[in-house]
């Protein structure tokens, strides 16, 4: 057994992205510390995509989840943007031109009024944000990861936990591939990739938990120049809507200018996603629209459903596809197919989607793919974005499905993240405590000062 293994850690880190490497650095010199993480690199999810840093309170964090006042939040995303800067971070801000902002904020008031229909909603959350892209974000994870361990922090890479079960001395023996540790505090940060692992054992540690709400929705793609206006001032913006239909809240989120829509492998399922890249540009940019869900009767389980919902939009594909569609065709209400999806007479040679069909993304209808309600909050939201941004409802905009972000099962924890299983923290997405790198990120300097003000040295 080597040493690594046989020693006895202060803390034991599950997972290396931004919760679990922030959460080591601010334990870094002062406690013993080892991350375990079952990839072949640390960064997590945030270090191998787009690396947008959304510098809101309002944005990748839940402040009452979290029972942060919105300047507390200010002052640790600050110091979370410091960290990013001092590895290397792109230094150009998005989102500080105030005249610019102004005008975007006063052409989506006047959009903004009651129909026969209902009520159209839209409203823009302005945010300061930078973008280290993803070609650029995995040297500053790199960076970070060794600046750690030069101050003390073990990394054990390509080590899954596979179980975590809690001594009589109320220390934590944390079981791996690669053999067994000891330590007197966990930390979990597995992400959504292991948000459904973690909750079987946590649960079976006597950890609380609940369900929380689930995001469901889409990708869309537009040729750049119909978002380009108000991606050069906003580089991620963030619009809100009620949908007059169903008076649901949905929203725009991760947008990527210039970017590529990608597939993201789940359990074996294929889910859509996007970045860009810092240095290479495409013609198309893309972003999200995702619904808010939540359940209470008869079933409460968001992550089964969200399942279900990826699982028969696959199916939809062919078993294990995508499912890709001009707007044009489901506004007129017929699939999309591989012999006309670039139609010039249908206006779709327009814009050449970044990820076309073929193995893995099938042309269809996605109102037969996903759930109707959610059709019908796509349609609605990109209508009312198209009042502002009129481009982004020309025919040949594409829509892919499913986009499912799992981050619904909620902890029942103290202010510094504590669970009630004594000394078992938790932070990150995966845990529903944060929904981005920035939020990741400080969630794991909080659970951190918690840990050291137990140990007397916060
Ligand atoms: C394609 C894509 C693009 C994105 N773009 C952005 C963006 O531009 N801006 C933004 O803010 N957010 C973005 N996100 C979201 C962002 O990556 C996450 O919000 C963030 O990484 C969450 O951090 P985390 O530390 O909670 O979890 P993660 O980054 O998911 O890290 C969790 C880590 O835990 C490890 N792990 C899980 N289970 C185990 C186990 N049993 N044993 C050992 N290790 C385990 C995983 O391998 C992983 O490395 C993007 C995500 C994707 C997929």
């Amino acid at each position: 057994m080597s040493a690594e293994r046989s020693a006895v850690w202060d803390a034991v880190i599950v997972g290396a992205g931004p919760a679990g490497l922030f959460a080591a650095r601010a334990l870094a010199g002062k406690l013993r510390v080892l991350v375990l993480e079952e990839k072949g690199r640390t960064g997590g999810a945030g270090a191998m995509t787009d690396g947008k840093l959304n510098l809101s309170p309002h944005i990748g964090l839940d402040l009452s989840e979290l029972g942060m006042t919105e300047a507390e939040a200010e002052e640790r995303i600050a110091r979370v943007d410091e960290v990013f800067l001092e590895h290397g971070a792109d230094r150009t801000l998005y989102g500080v031109d105030a005249e610019r902002i102004g005008w975007w904020l006063d052409r989506v008031s006047w959009v903004r009024h009651r129909t026969a229909k209902g009520f159209w909603d839209i409203t823009l959350l302005p945010a300061r944000q930078r973008h280290m892209g993803t070609d650029l974000a995995h040297r500053v994870v790199a960076r970070m990861t060794e600046a750690f361990r030069g101050k003390g922090v073990a990394f054990s890479l390509r080590t899954r936990v596979t179980d975590i079960r809690r001594c009589d001395d109320g220390r934590f023996l944390v079981r791996s591939a690669k053999g067994e540790f000891l330590s007197r505090y966990v930390l979990a940060a597995p992400g959504r990739e292991g948000a459904y692992w973690f909750r079987e054992v946590a649960r079976a540690i006597g950890a609380r938990t609940r369900y929380g709400a689930i995001d469901i929705g889409c990708r869309v793609e537009v040729a750049q120049a119909v978002y380009d206006e108000i991606t050069q001032v906003l580089y991620d913006p963030k619009f809100l809507f009620v949908t007059p239909t169903h008076g649901d809240r949905t929203r725009t989120f991760c947008t990527n200018p210039g970017g590529r829509v990608r597939v993201e492998m789940r359990n074996g399922y294929r889910l859509v996603n996007g970045d860009a890249l810092k240095r290479r540009k495409t013609p198309n940019s893309n972003f999200a629209i995702l619904n808010t869900v939540s359940m209470t009767e008869p079933i409460q389980d968001t992550t089964e459903m969200g399942r279900k919902v990826m699982e028969f939009a696959n199916f939809w594909g062919g078993g294990d596809s995508l499912v890709v569609q001009r707007w044009g065709d489901l506004t007129a209400g017929r699939r999309s197919r591989p012999e006309t999806f670039h139609s010039a007479a249908l206006g779709y040679d327009k814009m050449v989607p970044t990820l076309s069909p073929g193995p893995g993304v099938t042309p269809g209808d996605i109102s037969y793919a996903y759930p109707g309600r959610i059709v019908d909050n796509l349609r609605d939201s990109l209508l009312l974005l198209s009042r502002v941004i009129p481009g982004v409802a020309h025919p040949s905009t594409t829509v892919y499905v499913p986009e499912i972000k799992f981050y619904d099962t909620k902890y029942e924890t103290d202010r510094y993240l504590e669970t009630n299983v004594p000394n078992l923290f938790v932070s990150g997405d995966g845990v529903g405590k944060s929904r981005g790198i920035v939020g990741a990120a400080l969630n794991g300097m909080l659970a951190a000062e918690g840990i050291l003000r137990k140990e007397g040295k916060g």
